[in-house]
């Protein structure tokens, strides 16, 4: 995994860049403010416009080229283009993974550091994260949305920050879920999210600046799946969300 663009620079949605390889309905780009996806989180949305007009970005595929950006029509483009992501869908996809970061805290510290075993994020203002969690109460698990929806309205702000593979692993609950976890970049460091005063996790996705940026969150759900597995439905309610 390379840095993303989008990881140093999570505000700046609209990008002038040049098209370095292009098939018929595809492109790769000079530089991309779009996040690929991965991780459970899905790629961003957008546009990208050029002399002749504008066309949707409707998937990213990671290669080892580079990233393709799926087009909707089958345009073979060159040259400049400008890329714009869609500000709403990267919001909520913020929005909500941001809010699986509160509620893998809150699971990790309350039922004895269980972990990850999946997550997905969805296009409908959804996600559903499974836990290992034997012989857990499920009321117990309902009873975190105050408790999420109050570290939403406390603000914390979120950072990030660069650790050694060796110092990553070492740090207990720093890498909750081996399959969503990134890979280290090509220096061998790997991306900490810190969610300020509550959780420190490995992650390459896109998140709110702060935790206030999120609408309400409501838990949806919650099956069993499995004799160990809890798979929580959250959910953005209100004006933020769906
Ligand atoms: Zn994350």
């Amino acid at each position: 995994m390379t840095r993303y663009f989008c990881h140093e620079h999570p505000d700046t949605l609209v990008l002038e860049t040049r098209v370095v390889n292009a098939r018929p309905g595809a492109v790769i780009l000079e530089r991309s403010p779009f996040h690929p996806g991965g991780g459970g989180q899905l790629a961003d949305r957008g546009v990208l416009r050029w002399s002749g007009g504008e066309v949707r970005v409707v998937g990213i595929e990671g290669t080892g080229e580079g990233f393709w950006h799926l087009l909707a029509e089958p345009v073979e483009l060159a040259g400049a283009v400008e890329t714009a992501v869609d500000a709403d869908f990267r919001s909520m996809m913020a929005q909500l993974h941001t809010d699986t970061h509160i509620l893998n805290a809150l699971v990790f510290r309350d039922f004895a550091g269980a972990l990850v075993t999946g997550a997905q994020l969805n296009a409908d203002g959804t996600a559903r994260m499974d836990f290992d969690l034997p012989d857990a109460d499920n009321d117990r698990l309902r009873a975190l949305e105050p408790e999420i929806n109050d570290v939403i309205r406390q603000d914390l702000p979120v950072r990030y920050a660069y650790v050694t593979e060796a110092d990553a692993l070492a740090e207990r609950g720093l890498v909750r879920n081996r399959s969503v976890a990134p890979p280290p970049a090509a220096d061998g460091t790997i991306r900490v999210v810190e969610i300020v005063g509550l959780d420190r996790q490995a992650c390459g996705g896109t998140h709110l600046a702060s935790t206030r940026g999120s609408g309400p969150l409501r838990i949806l759900k919650i099956d069993n799946k499995g004799r160990h597995n809890r798979r929580v439905k959250i959910g953005l309610a209100g004006p933020s969300g769906g």
